[in-house]
């Protein structure tokens, strides 16, 4: 294929002290090949090469969303939802992602590996870390998706049973959920610090990473301490309900042990607070800013596919870091290049580098001036492919 050339007002990199001021990015079958000024950049290109002019516009890495489900379908029934979908509802809703800029998912949550079948049949993206079924307790939260798991050896079988399907990471329900009828209660552990440890154990013998759905404080400290890679919503619910308990230690070791946390808010996080009422919304506000200031690193993710969590406007859910007053170049670095770390693809996307995949964006104006502007999309490259046309 011939080289392509894309030069636009501005490039961001990925890392938030990167800027390039009249930029270009030059990338042949997939791969990019030079990142920098356009003068430098138009030097080393070849004078075959293709190219595309984005005058107003800025490149930047195709954005991660670290938490979705392409077996739900955003509506009030999960449990039929999973039940019912197939290859080609999947697709549309990876496609949604796609068009909203999302060149890469991790997938936390399916029925029968149905995301990992995805993953392996669909190449024209977003790219896709799948974690099959989640394991839970007998009846526990999402236990119709066929994860649950009882006892230590059961536990081991589990996690190698996803290991074989083609697991990329172990999704455990480490703390109750809200979604499942009769199930323990959010704040509720599902397993002890030791079961954490055996499934953190099993999963390491086959290479793969643990992240850990945990809303009660007890049970971010037990995946804390059992070394997960990643804890999704740690949410910091006081044990038997009533507020939250946000405990200096533990935030401490996750921070320290470099543990990520995905907080998994909706596109939509404005009515999801509204819906606390004022009062609550500033808990939580503090709440983001506690574990920021702890050293905690954060990755974005949305649940897209749990109830009223759609698959479109992810720049809409990247605001929410705004409004909480994280700095733009920090939100655009959180939501590309230390989402592939934590997702283990450093070497393969989040940045704009040569050598790594052409998953990148072209954005109408400057994300860092708006924010919003990251929903203005011109272009949605994933491997250097342009993705069906973009909505207006
Ligand atoms: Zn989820």
């Amino acid at each position: 294929m011939r080289q392509q050339l894309l030069i636009a007002d501005q490039v961001l990199p990925g890392p938030a002290s990167d800027r390039i001021h009249d930029g270009a990015v030059l990338f042949q079958d997939g791969i990019i090949l030079a990142v920098g000024p356009r003068a430098a950049v138009e030097g080393i290109a070849s004078p075959t090469a293709e190219r595309q002019a984005f005058p107003g516009g800025t490149i930047l890495p195709g954005l991660i969303n670290c938490h979705v489900h392409l077996v739900f379908d955003a509506g009030p029934d999960p449990v039929q939802a999973a039940a019912d979908t197939t290859q080609i509802e999947m697709a549309a809703r990876a496609e949604r992602l796609l068009r909203s800029g999302v060149t890469t998912i991790r997938d936390l949550g399916d029925r029968d590996g149905l995301a990992i079948q995805f993953r392996d049949q669909h190449v024209l993206g977003p790219r896709v870390v799948a974690s099959g079924p989640p394991i839970t307790v007998p009846d526990g939260h999402c236990w119709f998706l066929g994860g649950a798991a009882d006892g230590e050896t059961e536990l081991r079988a589990r996690v190698r049973h996803n290991a074989e399907l083609g697991a990329d990471v172990i999704k455990v329900m480490a703390s109750g959920g809200q979604i499942t009828p009769n199930s323990p209660s959010m704040w509720d552990s599902q397993f002890t610090e030791r079961e954490l440890a055996v499934i953190v154990d099993e999963a390491a013998k086959a290479g793969l990473p643990v992240a850990a759905h945990a809303h009660g404080s007890d049970a971010i400290a037990a995946a804390a301490e059992a070394g997960v890679a990643t804890i999704e919503h740690c949410t910091w619910l006081r044990a038997g309900g009533g507020g939250y308990d946000l405990r200096d230690d533990v935030a401490e070791k996750i921070a320290e042990r470099g543990i990520f946390a995905c907080v998994a808010w909706p596109s939509d996080w404005r009515g999801f607070m509204s819906r606390f009422g004022a009062a609550r919304a500033d808990l939580i506000t503090a709440r983001f800013e506690w574990m920021a200031n702890h050293g905690i690193r954060m990755i974005p993710g949305t649940d897209a596919g749990a109830t009223n969590s759609s698959f479109d406007d992810y720049a809409g859910a990247l605001q929410l870091y705004e409004h909480l007053g994280f700095d733009r170049g920090h939100v655009i670095e959180m939501a590309t290049t230390t989402s592939a770390e934590a997702l283990g693809l450093g070497g393969t996307t989040g940045q704009l580098t040569p050598g790594l995949s052409a998953d990148l964006l072209v954005t109408r104006g400057d994300p860092l001036s708006r924010l919003a502007n990251l929903g203005q999309l011109q272009l949605v490259l994933f491997r250097g492919r342009p993705t069906t046309a973009l909505a207006k």
